[in-house]
């Protein structure tokens, strides 16, 4: 699945998505591709800088009203 930036619709990451529900945490060894920009522990949209999730050790705190899954 791809998740973009809600805010301008960049494409921010594709994603293998294991069951339903919400996307809390994106896990590092799911993600297939990654176009976000790190700061520190900021993860920004590439293109507007706006910051969709917070770095983790092991996986990427999504910030929920950020992003938008697209199937
Ligand atoms: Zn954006």
């Amino acid at each position: 699945m791809k998740i973009r930036c809600a805010r301008c619709g960049t494409l921010l990451f594709v994603y293998l998505k294991v069951g339903e529900g919400r996307l809390w945490h994106c896990w590092r060894k799911r993600i297939i591709e990654d176009y976000t920009v790190k700061v520190g522990d900021d993860v920004k949209c590439p293109k507007c800088g706006a910051i969709v999730g917070l770095e983790k050790e092991a996986f990427i705190n999504i910030k929920q009203r950020s992003i938008v899954v697209e199937k």
